[in-house]
């Protein structure tokens, strides 16, 4: 149980530290010539997706070679929280703040008003530096004063 728990917050928590880092030094560094297409979008999918595939896959092999027995069961949970992020990512990330799918309501929770607000910070710049924002749910509190609900009547 312990290792469940442990494992699948290293995984979740993990994902989202490591991911800043490589957003941050790799994707808005020597890998901006692939990621710059999240940037720029021209619709559809972008060369940028294959930054999802590949983090799919660590997650989905850690899951597995955990589950077969390859390496301790600890990392099996560990890919469970790298996949259960990868879903939380796809919603948050491409449905609500991209809406590359359809559109979500406008959410009412401050947190998901503050999230969207600093990624859509982050896509202000279209230039691999200077940059803002490289994780997904952990962000600057700045973005809470910033993210206030739209007014009910315009
Ligand atoms: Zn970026
Ligand atoms: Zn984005």
């Amino acid at each position: 149980m312990l290792i469940g728990i442990s494992g699948f917050l290293m995984g979740f928590l993990g994902i989202e530290l490591v991911g800043a880092l490589i957003h941050r030094y790799l994707m808005h560094g020597p890998l901006w010539w692939i990621h710059q297409t999240h940037h720029k979008p021209k619709g559809g999918w972008e060369l940028n997706d294959w930054f999802a595939v590949l983090f799919g896959s660590v997650g989905i092999g850690l899951l597995l070679s955990g589950f077969l027995g390859y390496v301790p069961l600890f990392w099996g949970y560990v890919g469970i929280g790298i996949s259960v992020y990868g879903g939380v990512y796809i919603v948050l990330h491409d449905v609500l703040v991209h809406s590359r799918w359809g559109s979500m309501p406008k959410p009412l929770s401050r947190y998901l008003l503050a999230l969207r607000r600093a990624h859509r910070m982050h896509h202000k710049h279209t230039m691999a530096q200077p940059g803002e924002s490289y994780g997904l749910l952990i962000f600057h509190p700045r973005y809470f004063r910033q993210a206030k609900p739209d007014p009910v009547s315009k």
